[in-house]
């Protein structure tokens, strides 16, 4: 028996929806890492089909992987190219995102090679030292025309530090550097929000959003109330049912000890399907809709719960993510964040998509 997954994929349109209407630039839909590990071939057409005309990949070959799915419509690799990839990147019509000179020379190069003009996204670096133009190569772009030979550049981006943040000065700072950057690049279109950075005003507008983490259910404003709709449910079914005397411990190391007599409910889902050991002890899943803790550690392919005082059976489902307790609460009891959640969300669960 095992654990179902179930993705809401009306859920996902109407998020995007709900960010498309709330600024005049367009939207795109940010499908990296196999759409935030919930399925870039179920997200991807649908989004499409909802009126997205936008897409960004993280590398070149999810782009490829994907242009069959999303034909006629931007598809752009975030993390850039490589040499030896271009080639690839101008016959699936794919548009990079450049960030160095060096980048911009082998794409130049392609240009030339096929005797065409290739359509460029320009990253430029506002505070995030990761991937973008510095200041000294941005200073070379102006005084060598030829560095952009070939390339029409379709976009100018850049990414926010700390958009989830509203109150952090980094936000205006980065704004205000952009702004002094598209000084260089007349009439070039902009690109600045993240989901979060959606929420920040109209100083983060842009001619081109790209939302992510809110299309999936993830919470874009954490100082309060998510404006985002549900996407994931994760369910697992009881294998057993363990009677649990005082002083009695649980799982790997004993470190759970019972402190009056307890009901140990086994779930068949571990660390292996990304159900994240740092959990052990502090996690929570709901039964209807009581929590029960997680107790012990989590192991590879099993978790246990403390379900003492409830009618919970071996058979019956624990909900381990769900509208209740979402990536973003059970994030917050692992320590690390609902991206993170969601990306790690296993490949042996039962998928199921819904609202198709
Ligand atoms: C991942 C990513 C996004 C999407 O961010 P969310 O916080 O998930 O909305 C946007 N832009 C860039 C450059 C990214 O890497």
């Amino acid at each position: 028996m095992t654990a179902l997954l179930e993705i809401d994929l009306a859920a996902v349109v109407s998020n995007w929806r709900k960010l498309a209407a709330m600024h005049a630039g367009a939207t795109a839909g940010v499908i990296k890492a196999d759409a935030y590990g919930l399925g870039a071939a179920q997200v991807g057409p649908r989004l499409l089909a909802a009126g997205c005309r936008h897409f960004f990949l993280a590398h070149l070959a999810e782009a490829v992987a994907l242009r069959p799915l999303l034909p006629g419509v931007m598809l752009a690799a975030l993390n850039g190219l490589r040499p030896e990839e271009t080639g690839d990147c101008h016959a699936q019509g794919i548009v990079p995102v450049l960030g160095s000179l060096h980048e911009l020379g082998w794409w130049r190069a392609e240009a030339a090679l096929r005797g065409e003009v290739l359509p460029v996204i320009l990253q430029v670096d506002t505070g995030m030292a990761r991937l973008g133009l510095s200041a000294k190569e941005l200073a070379a772009l102006r005084e060598d025309q030829t560095l952009l030979q070939g390339l029409r550049v379709e976009y100018v981006l850049t990414h926010l530090t700390s958009s989830e943040i509203p109150r952090a000065p980094v936000n205006h700072r980065q704004v205000l550097a952009f702004a002094g950057v598209m000084q260089q690049f007349p009439g070039v279109k902009t690109s600045i929000a993240n989901t979060s950075g959606m929420f920040l005003g109209a100083d983060f507008a842009s001619d081109l959003a790209r939302p992510g983490a809110g299309l999936y259910g993830l919470n874009p404003t954490p100082e309060a109330a998510n404006p985002m709709r549900p996407v994931v449910r994760l369910s697992a079914p009881i294998l057993q049912i363990h009677e649990v005397e005082t002083g009695g411990t649980v799982g790997y190391g004993g470190d759970w000890v019972a402190k009056r007599p307890s009901r140990i409910a086994t779930v068949g889902v571990g660390y292996a399907d990304g159900y994240l050991r740092a959990l052990s002890n502090t996690g929570t899943a709901r039964f209807d809709d009581t929590p029960v803790p997680l107790v012990g550690r989590v192991s590879m392919d099993l978790t246990t719960f403390d379900v003492t005082g409830l009618r919970a059976s071996p058979g019956d489902m624990l909900c381990l993510l769900g509208p209740e307790h979402g990536p973003d609460a059970l994030a917050r009891e692992a320590g690390t964040n609902g991206y993170e959640i969601l990306t790690s969300l296993g490949r042996r669960y039962r998928r199921r998509y819904i609202g198709a």
